[in-house]
């Protein structure tokens, strides 16, 4: 089957390449607009995205596909009222990924829970017929200083639950095990029949 994935994010085009083998996916083009994302949850934003890629490509008659996936996530601090949460990718904009992992470790109130959650909503809308989403999170704790430099975006800094090194440390088929995407994508393969 094939769909488009509704980002340009190449972090997240390389996970979901590992994650879902069985679907065939199509980049988001390069004249395309960018997706706006204004909602509150992830929920919303992950089916507005969804929602806009499919209005766009339809318009334009654009080669036939099945569907169109958007994937809106982020990284949730307890410590910072779950932020920096749907706001994860615009947080101190203008910074490279280092610098803002540096900073938002920098907000942690000494002695606060270093306790944090990614979190990844995936949504689905079919060529044809109704939008639907799936989830995942991972839990775990924000670590000291930024270690590794494998995945993406926040994965230096987080350490997910029973491990003791970080995402950015641990190799991606570990990561893709237990994160938050991975548990979302394998549920999407599930309802979408496309299982590895
Ligand atoms: P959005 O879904 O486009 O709003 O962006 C999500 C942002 O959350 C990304 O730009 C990353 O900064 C962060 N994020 C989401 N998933 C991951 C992940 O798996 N690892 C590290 N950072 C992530």
């Amino acid at each position: 089957m094939r769909v488009v994935l509704a980002t340009r994010n190449a972090g997240k085009l390389g996970e979901f390449q590992d994650l879902l083998p069985g679907v065939e996916l199509l980049p988001w083009p390069a004249e395309a607009p960018e997706l706006p994302e204004t909602g509150a949850f992830f929920h919303d934003n992950a089916l507005q995205k969804a929602r806009e890629a499919r209005a766009w490509w339809q318009a334009r008659a654009k080669e036939g596909v099945d569907g169109f996936l958007a994937d809106d996530s982020g990284l949730c601090v307890d410590a910072l009222w779950g932020g920096p949460g749907v706001l994860s990718a615009r947080f101190a904009s203008g910074h490279s990924q280092d610098e803002k992992n540096r900073m938002l470790l920098g907000l942690l109130p000494g002695g606060a829970p270093r306790t944090a959650r990614f979190v990844c909503v995936l949504a689905y809308y079919p060529a044809q017929g109704e939008p639907w989403t799936v989830d995942g999170a991972i839990e775990g704790t924000l670590a000291r200083e930024p270690s590794g430099c494998g995945g993406f975006g926040y994965d230096p800094i987080f350490i997910p639950e029973g491990h003791d090194r970080t995402f950015g440390e641990l190799p991606a088929e570990v990561k893709h095990g237990l994160s938050h995407r991975g548990r979302a994508a394998r549920a999407l393969a599930l309802r979408l029949g496309a299982c590895p």
